[in-house]
Formats: structure tokens, C-alpha cells, sequence
């Protein structure tokens, strides 16, 4: 068997305007937009990427937000939550914070002994900020929001499933073990071993709606795995009767996706070589960049996308 999964490498999502999408995670949430590129499979749509101050994997969450696209509806087959750490002290500044900035916040809530701060995105993308005593340390040194309180990577993600037995076995392979006698309603809780980004939350509704793609939804939740690992994976992967694709170089990772049995787009994604293989940290996300076989393209790619002011 490959090493097992330490936990989520990055989560990305659909958004709409992409001047908005970029004011909201860079001011309001004081990410760093680390890489501002194309959509690989259209090049008329940005990739947006925010993250830590370095882009460590486990704290980058992408965007291609689609001017004027049909809004999307969070349902079974989808990660339906997207959560991100902030130390245990900063409940209180956060839900000012977000309230003073506009955004759709809800009254924090007790889960698992921890306190969420659940909002939505400006394009209603469901999102939560997770107060707990381990949280990693911060690396937003220049951002809008102050270092003691800034977010600090993933949490993790919350699916939500007609039926959760196949992909709890597909979550259990990849190493990922159930919290002991732990569960809160219809809530299951898987965690890997790294400290970013290790928790899985299974959510089984058989009676909701089924998710429809569009903006305010998740795409896929990307996976980090040794860099000579991705093949074994596939192998597992096709062993469970699965289908995944062959291993894509997205230029600053390498990539394989497979639709898991309860419908969630999975992406095993490698840690190199990073965000920082084709612009220095301190440059990161100030130019457009695009993968080299894009390059002779540039002109014309420009010339297609839209005001990002
Ligand atoms: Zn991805």
C-alpha cells in the first residue's frame, strides 16, 4: 500500500465575479492570492488561488469564478462545507470582523467540543471557521488581518452523502481513521495525521436533494500524496472499482481525479514542486502565469479574460 493520506492539499470551488471572489478571500479573509492563472480546461476563466503566505499545501483554496454563471445548489455528492482553523481565541474577532464586512455570518456553534463560526462566501459557497487549542502557527506575516487571529490552512471538509458506507471505505484506505465514539447527529468524523487540513466530516442524507455544479459549490477536494505515489494510487483506486484518470501535470502539482462511489470529485495531488517552481515568494500571484505550453497563447489569452479590478 502507498503511504498514507496526511490530509487535504487544496479545495476548489465555483464562484461568479472574479474581482469579488478576489476582494473576499484576500481582504476580508486575509489570504494570499499565491497564483492567478487560467483554468487549464478554459482558458476565458481565471484560477484564482489563495492561500498562506508561501502557499503551503493545506491552505489553498482555488477558484474559477465564471462571470454570470447559473448559481449551483449544495446537495449529496459534494463537499457541502469547506472549514478553515483559526486559533481558539479569535471566535470573537472573527464574527465582528465578518459581520462588519457584510458577510452572511451565522451564531457560533459547538462541534466536537470545538466552536464554528459557519458563513457563506459572497456567492453563498458554505464555509466555516474552526476555533481549536493546536492550531498550527500563522503564516500571513503582510496580510489585512492581524497575525494572532489570521487563518491557518484547512480544517477540513464536510461531505454529504445519499449513503456513506463505500466512501467511508474509500476513506478508511486512504488511511484516514473514524474519531473514536464520536457523532453528532448525522455527523461522522474522519482525521489523517498531518495538522493541517487532516479532517473528513461524513454526512449521510438520504433524504436531501442532490447537489447541482454552479457557483456557491465545491468542485473537488484535492488530497496530498508522495510525489512517487500517485501510480499505487491508481492501482487502489482501480482495485475499488473506481475510474481514475491518468496523472495530469497541472504545472504546480500533478494530478489524478476519480469521482468516488458517492459522487465527491477526489483529486490525489503531489506537494511538488509548489507553488513557489515558476515565481519567488515574495512575487507570488502579482502577474498572470500560465503553464509553459500556454505560453505562445498569451496575448490572446489576456485579451479574453475579464477586469480582475
Ligand atoms: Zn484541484
Amino acid at each position: 500500500m502507498p503511504t498514507e493520506i496526511p490530509g487535504i492539499h487544496h479545495v476548489t470551488a465555483i464562484g461568479s465575479d472574479p474581482g469579488r471572489n478576489l476582494g473576499f478571500y484576500t481582504e476580508t479573509l486575509g489570504l494570499r492570492l499565491v497564483k492567478r492563472s487560467i483554468n487549464q480546461d478554459d482558458v476565458s476563466v481565471y484560477h484564482l488561488f489563495y492561500a498562506d503566505h508561501e502557499g503551503t499545501p493545506g491552505t489553498s483554496m482555488t477558484f474559477f469564478p465564471y462571470p454570470g454563471a447559473r448559481s449551483g445548489r449544495v446537495g449529496t455528492g459534494q463537499v457541502s462545507t469547506t472549514a478553515f482553523t483559526i486559533p481558539i481565541d479569535a471566535v470573537d474577532y472573527w464574527t465582528e470582523r465578518l459581520s462588519a464586512e457584510g458577510a452572511d455570518v451565522d451564531e457560533p456553534r459547538e462541534r466536537f467540543g470545538d466552536t464554528v463560526v459557519p458563513f457563506r462566501d459572497p456567492d453563498g459557497l458554505p464555509l466555516e471557521l474552526v476555533a481549536t487549542a493546536d492550531a498550527p502557527p500563522a503564516n500571513q506575516p503582510d496580510g489585512p488581518v492581524p497575525e494572532e487571529h489570521a487563518i491557518r490552512g484547512f480544517f477540513g471538509v464536510t461531505l454529504s452523502l445519499q449513503s456513506a458506507g463505500p466512501t467511508v471505505d474509500l476513506l478508511r484506505t486512504m488511511g484516514y481513521e473514524e474519531t473514536a465514539g464520536e457523532s453528532e447527529h448525522d455527523r461522522r468524523r474522519f482525521e489523517a495525521s498531518s495538522d493541517i487540513g487532516a479532517v473528513v466530516d461524513v454526512l449521510e442524507q438520504p433524504q436531501a436533494p442532490r447537489g447541482q455544479p454552479g457557483t456557491g459549490t465545491v468542485h473537488h477536494v484535492a488530497f496530498r500524496v508522495e510525489d512517487d505515489e500517485q501510480e499505487a494510487w491508481r492501482e487502489v483506486f482501480q482495485d475499488q472499482g473506481l475510474r481514475p484518470t491518468e496523472i495530469i501535470d497541472r504545472k504546480w502539482f500533478r494530478s489524478v481525479y476519480v469521482r468516488e462511489h458517492g459522487g465527491v470529485l477526489f483529486e490525489f495531488a503531489t506537494k511538488s514542486p509548489g507553488y513557489t517552481v515558476d515565481e519567488d515568494v515574495a512575487e507570488l500571484g502579482k502577474r498572470l502565469v500560465l503553464p509553459e505550453w500556454l505560453e505562445d497563447r498569451r496575448g490572446e489569452i489576456e485579451a479574453g479574460l475579464p477586469d480582475l479590478s
